[in-house]
C-alpha cells in the first residue's frame, strides 16, 4: 500500500481469507428509520484489556481520497462489562479515538448513530445514499475498527434491520431471521465493506445468461427505484448486458468472483457516481435513466465501467491504492491504468455488446478529444499530475477547471490505451492488440475474489512479453506532456482525426439537454449551467478576453434574452458582419456589457477518418467470439 515502504508485504496474490470461526465483530444495523436518514448500530469488538485506538474508514477504497463521511456519526457510546468508557480523539487525526479496555473486559459494546448525508450534499460516500423509497448501506459507514489491524484478518458478522416491505440485495447472500432482521452470509470485515448492501420498496431482479468461460456462474442487474415505472426496461435488455457478460469474459478470460451483481439505483434523491466492487457494482443514476435510448447507453457505459473494475482495480490493483485499515494514505500515480483502462474498455465493450452504436461512441470521443485539445490546463499540468492529485481533483469546482484540469485520467487516459492498442496491432502485423495485453496481466485462477497488486513496472513488463518495443517511453509521452499532440496522436494511430465542424455534436446535444446546460466552448470558449451562470471559460478564447469569468451570470446576448437558440443567431450573425457579439453578464450586484469578437461561426468536435490509414478503432470495438 501505498507510499509507505510496505509494499512488499502485498506483492503476491493476497486471497481473503472468507472462512471465518468466532467473529471479532459483530455489527447489527438498524435501518428502518433510513428515509428520515437515522441509522442506529450496534457493535461488538472482541478485544484485550489496556489502551486501544479505534478508527472509522477514510481512505475508501475506488473513491482514491480520504472520503469517509466522519460527520455522519451522530452519536457514540463504548461499553464494557455494562460501564459506559471515556473516550477521547486523537488532535492530529481525526479518525481515531483512544479508550481504555478495562480488566476482565473481552469485548466492546460499541452503540453508534448515524445521520446520513440529505440532499445538496458531496459525491461518493459524502453524497446521499437513500432516499424516501431506496437506500444503500455503505458498511464502512457504520463499522470502526482496532487501529492497524488489516480488515481482511477481522472476521465479521452483520445484520440488518430494513423498512417493513422493503427488498434487500447484496453479493453475500442473506438470511432472514426469525426477529424481522436480515443476516448476512460471514466475512472478512475486508468483504463485508466490499460488499454494500442494496434495500428499496420498488424493486426488480433480472437474471442474465450465462456465458463462456464459467457459464454457471451467476449474473443479475438488482434494480431499485422511487417509482414502480422507472424498472421498465426494453424487452432485449437482459440480452444485451448478457452479451456484455459474454464480452468480459472474452476479453479477460478469467472471472475472479463466484458471481456478480449490478446494484442498480434509480432515484433523482440519492448521490449519482458508481462504486466498484469485487462481486457487485453500487451503481445510482437518475430516476429516468431506462426510459430513452440515449440514457440507456449511458447506463450501459456506467454498468460496464464499474463491471470491468472487477477485474481491473479490485483483482489488479497498483500497490499504492490498497489501504488494508482504511488509513493508509493512498497513493493514485497509477490511476491512469486503474481509472483510465477502466474507461477505455467501459466503453469499447458497451459498443462489442451491441449495447452502444459505434456513432454514439465516435461521438462521445470526439466531445472529450475536443474538451483536452481546448484545454489550457493541459499545458502546464501533465496528464500523469491529475492522478497524484485525485483526491484533491475529484472534489474542485467547475469553476476554472479547463485551466486547472480535472480528474482526467478517466478520459485524456482513453487516448493512451488506443495509441496502446493501435501500436500493438501496427509492430506486430496485426498479431496482436491490448486485448492480449487484457488476458495477460488480468489472468488468474478464477473465483473467489482476490487482490494481486501490481507496480508500474509490471505494465510495461506485461506490454512487451505481448509485442516487443518501449512501451515506458510511449505511454510516458502521454503521461508527462504538455501538450495535447500526445492525445491526438493517439486518436491518429487508430486512423481517425479531431476535426471541428459547424454541426452539432449528438454527445453533446444529449448531455446538455440531461445537464440544462449551453456548451460554446468551441466557438466564443464558454459553457453556462441551469441558471446561465458562466460555469468555466477557455482562457484563450473570445469570451474570456472579452472579460467575461466563472460565475457571472449570462443576461442578454446582442440585446435578446439569453438562450442557446439566441446565442447561436448571434455567433452566425457575427461570422457575417464582423461585429462583436454583445454579451450582457450580471456580475455581483453590477451588470456589464462584453463585446465579444468571435467570428468563426458554430464549432464542434467530431471525429473524421484520416484518408489512406487503416480504420484500427473499428476493429477495437467489433465484438470478439468466446
Ligand atoms: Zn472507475
Amino acid at each position: 500500500m501505498r507510499r509507505t515502504g510496505l509494499c512488499g508485504l502485498f506483492l503476491s496474490a493476497v486471497v481473503f481469507t472468507g472462512l471465518v470461526q468466532a467473529a471479532d465483530l459483530t455489527v447489527r444495523v438498524d435501518a428502518r428509520e433510513i428515509a428520515r436518514k437515522h441509522v442506529h448500530t450496534d457493535m461488538t469488538l472482541a478485544v484485550q484489556p489496556g489502551a486501544l485506538t479505534l478508527v472509522f474508514p477514510k481512505w475508501i477504497p475506488g473513491e482514491h481520497e480520504p472520503s469517509g463521511p466522519l460527520d455522519s456519526i451522530i452519536g457514540l457510546v463504548i461499553r464494557a462489562n455494562g460501564a459506559t468508557l471515556a473516550w477521547r480523539r486523537d488532535p492530529l487525526d481525526m479518525y481515531a479515538i483512544t479508550t481504555t479496555v478495562p480488566a476482565g473486559a473481552a469485548r466492546l459494546d460499541i452503540a453508534m448513530d448515524t445521520g446520513l448525508a440529505t440532499e445538496g450534499g458531496g459525491v461518493f460516500s459524502t453524497g446521499p445514499t437513500s432516499s424516501e423509497q431506496t437506500a444503500v448501506l455503505p458498511w464502512n459507514e457504520f463499522v470502526m475498527l482496532p487501529k492497524g489491524r488489516d480488515a481482511d484478518t477481522i472476521a465479521t458478522e452483520a445484520t440488518v434491520l430494513a423498512p417493513a416491505q422493503w427488498q434487500l440485495n447484496c453479493a453475500l447472500a442473506l438470511h432472514p431471521q426469525a426477529d424481522g432482521s436480515v443476516r448476512l452470509e460471514g466475512a472478512t470485515l475486508a468483504r463485508l465493506i466490499d460488499s454494500p448492501l442494496q434495500m428499496g420498496r420498488y424493486a426488480r431482479r433480472i437474471e442474465l445468461m450465462g456465458s463462456p468461460p464459467l457459464p454457471e456462474l451467476k449474473h443479475a442487474i438488482s434494480m431499485v427505484a422511487d417509482t414502480p415505472g422507472a424498472l421498465s426496461v426494453p424487452d432485449d435488455f437482459a440480452a444485451g448486458y448478457s452479451r456484455l457478460v459474454a464480452q468480459a469474459g472474452a476479453l479477460f478470460g478469467t472471472r475472479m468472483y463466484r458471481h456478480y451483481t449490478w446494484l442498480l439505483t434509480l432515484s433523482d434523491h440519492v448521490a449519482h457516481f458508481g462504486l466498484e466492487h469485487h462481486e457487485s457494482s453500487d451503481d445510482r443514476t437518475k430516476e429516468d435513466s431506462l426510459l430513452d435510448a440515449s440514457s440507456r447507453e449511458g447506463v450501459a457505459e456506467l454498468l460496464a465501467h464499474e463491471y470491468v473494475h472487477s477485474w481491473n482495480g479490485k483483482y489488479r490493483r497498483p500497490a499504492g491504492l490498497l489501504s488494508p485499515d482504511y488509513q493508509t494514505p493512498m497513493d493514485g500515480s497509477l490511476l491512469w491504468v486503474y481509472e483510465g483502462l477502466t474507461q477505455y474498455w467501459g466503453t469499447v465493450l458497451p459498443v462489442r455488446a451491441g449495447l452502444v452504436p459505434p456513432e454514439s461512441f465516435r461521438e462521445r470521443l470526439a466531445s472529450v478529444a475536443g474538451t483536452y485539445d481546448i484545454q489550457t490546463g493541459g499545458r502546464w499540468r501533465p496528464l500523469a499530475d491529475t492522478a497524484v492529485q485525485a483526491q484533491i481533483l475529484y472534489n474542485a469546482p467547475a469553476a476554472w477547471e479547463s485551466s486547472r484540469r480535472g480528474v482526467d485520467f478517466y478520459e485524456a487516459s482513453e487516448f493512451l490505451w488506443l495509441n496502446v492498442d493501435s501500436e500493438l496491432r501496427t509492430r506486430s502485423a496485426g498479431q496482436t492488440s491490448l486485448d492480449d495485453f487484457m488476458k495477460r496481466f488480468y489472468a488468474g485462477p478464477g473465483g473467489e475474489p482476490a487482490v494481486k497488486p501490481y507496480a508500474e513496472g509490471d505494465v510495461y513488463t506485461t506490454l512487451a512479453s505481448v509485442t516487443p518495443g518501449d512501451w515506458q517511453a510511449l505511454i510516458r509521452r502521454h503521461l508527462d506532456s504538455t501538450s495535447p499532440r500526445a492525445l491526438l496522436a493517439g486518436l491518429e494511430s487508430a486512423g481517425w482525426q479531431l476535426s471541428y465542424l459547424p454541426q452539432k455534436n449528438s454527445y453533446i446535444e444529449t448531455r446538455q439537454k440531461r445537464r440544462k446546460t449551453i456548451e460554446r466552448d468551441w466557438s466564443i470558449g464558454f459553457s453556462t449551467d441551469d441558471k446561465d451562470t458562466i460555469i468555466d471559460t477557455i482562457e484563450d478564447r473570445a469570451a474570456a478576453r472579452a472579460g467575461a469569468g466563472p460565475g457571472m451570470k449570462v443576461v442578454a446576448v446582442n440585446g435578446h434574452s439569453y438562450s442557446a437558440d439566441v446565442l447561436d443567431v448571434a455567433i452566425l450573425e457575427a461570422q457575417k458582419t464582423h461585429k462583436p457579439i454583445e454579451l450582457l453578464v450580471e456580475s455581483g450586484d453590477y451588470y456589464r456589457t462584453l463585446p465579444v469578437a468571435y467570428f468563426d461561426g458554430p464549432r464542434y468536435p467530431h471525429l473524421t477518418r484520416i484518408e489512406g490509414r487503416p480504420d484500427l478503432l473499428a476493429d477495437a470495438l467489433r465484438a470478439r467470439s468466446n
